[in-house]
């Protein structure tokens, strides 16, 4: 249902030209809020924007986090940060700055503002589980000194920075660890498990099984993950997370490779590749806290997400 004039908010999105930024930036100018996009399109590209061209409620600016930002703006949505090991292991050093400096300078502006701002921090803080599910009580298993630490202990420390932020500045909070998210305006070449299995199978190309297939991840379709990040923001004042929104339903990476080539009808060969470094074993949110505190429950099976996510990279692999 659009909103009506009186309840539009000026939201910024950081981050908002990548995958989920572009389709929290769907659903945020579908409500009939003005959205302002900061990107600075290290992995986000102005194309998953550019249905927005021209909708006078849509700005974009071409900027990096790190540095100052002063805009006006009723709330903030935080999620500039490369996603993919791949990206985010290019170049390491300015992960960490995007995640830390990052952090800083919109938790600054928050707090110039006396604004909200959500934080998109992600599963990665649990780094290789002892416990499964992970609940949001759990401090994690994370290897400060490897080649995945700038991405998590970046993130780990965006956390530690905005709830000394709330502590110390009143700021409010609120804080998603985000698990697995797969659907449309996935980085074709991120490298994720995903996108991946179903462009090798496209190209009817061998299936890169990392390890003997048997470890697992859960994964949720974009849409149900922005309804997440919205309930999250919209939620009453003293709830800040750290909240899990990801979808509980357990694969092994063996039974996603047999899933997509069943969707795609594909002829493709699993081939098995070493397991990277610090991969972890098994990941699955519990998502208890999300579903007292949000009412949010993830609604779209992987079979049924995979479909439009499958049209996506079948029209992209041709263009
Ligand atoms: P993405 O790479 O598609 O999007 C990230 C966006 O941030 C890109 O548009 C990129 O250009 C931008 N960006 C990177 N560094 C920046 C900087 N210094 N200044 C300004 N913009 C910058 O990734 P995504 O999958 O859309 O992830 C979005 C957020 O959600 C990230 O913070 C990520 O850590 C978090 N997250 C995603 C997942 C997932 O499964 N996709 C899981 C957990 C957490
Ligand atoms: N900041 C910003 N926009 C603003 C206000 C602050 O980018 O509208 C940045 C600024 O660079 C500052 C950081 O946010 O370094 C943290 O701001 P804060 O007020 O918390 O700290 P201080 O300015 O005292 O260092
Ligand atoms: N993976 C795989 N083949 C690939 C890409 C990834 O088997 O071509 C595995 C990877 O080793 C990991 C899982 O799939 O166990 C999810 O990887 P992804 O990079 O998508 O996400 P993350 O490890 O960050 O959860």
């Amino acid at each position: 249902m659009p909103r009506l004039y009186d309840s539009r908010k000026r939201v910024l999105v950081t981050g908002g030209a990548g995958f989920l930024g572009s389709h929290l930036i769907d659903r945020l100018l579908e409500q009939g809020h003005d959205v302002l996009c900061v990107d600075n399109l290290f992995t986000g590209t102005k194309r998953n924007l550019e249905h927005h061209h021209g909708n006078p409620r849509f700005e974009f600016l071409r900027h990096d986090v790190t540095f100052p930002l002063y805009v006006e703006v009723d709330e903030i949505y935080n999620l500039a940060c490369p996603a993919s090991p791949i990206h985010y292991q290019h170049d390491p050093v300015q992960t960490t700055k995007t995640s830390v400096h990052g952090a800083i300078n919109m938790l600054g502006l928050a707090k110039r503002l006396g604004c909200r701002i959500l934080q998109a921090s992600t599963s990665e803080v649990y780094g290789d589980p002892s416990i499964h599910p992970q609940q949001e009580s759990y401090w994690g298993n994370v290897n400060p000194i490897g080649p995945r630490s700038c991405y998590d202990e970046g993130k780990r420390c965006a956390e530690t920075l905005f709830f000394d932020y709330h502590r110390q500045h009143g700021l409010e909070i609120k804080v998603a660890r985000i698990f697995n998210t797969y659907g449309p305006r996935m980085h074709p070449a991120d490298g994720r498990v995903v996108s991946n299995f179903i462009i090798q199978a496209l190209k009817g190309e061998g299936i890169t099984l990392y390890g003997d297939g048997s470890q697992t991840r859960s994964f949720c379709y974009v849409d149900d993950l922005i309804g997440g990040l919205i309930s999250l923001m919209e939620s009453p004042d003293g709830f800040t997370g750290p909240v899990n929104l990801g979808n509980p339903t357990e694969f092994t990476m063996k039974e996603l490779a047999q899933l997509i080539i069943a969707e795609t009808s594909s002829s493709s060969p699993l081939v098995n590749r070493p397991l990277p470094q610090d991969d972890p074993k098994q990941r699955k949110p519990d998502i208890t806290l999300a579903q007292k505190q949000l009412g949010w429950n993830p609604k779209i099976p992987l079979e049924e997400g995979l479909k439009p996510t499958t049209a996506y990279f079948r029209t992209n692999l041709s263009a």
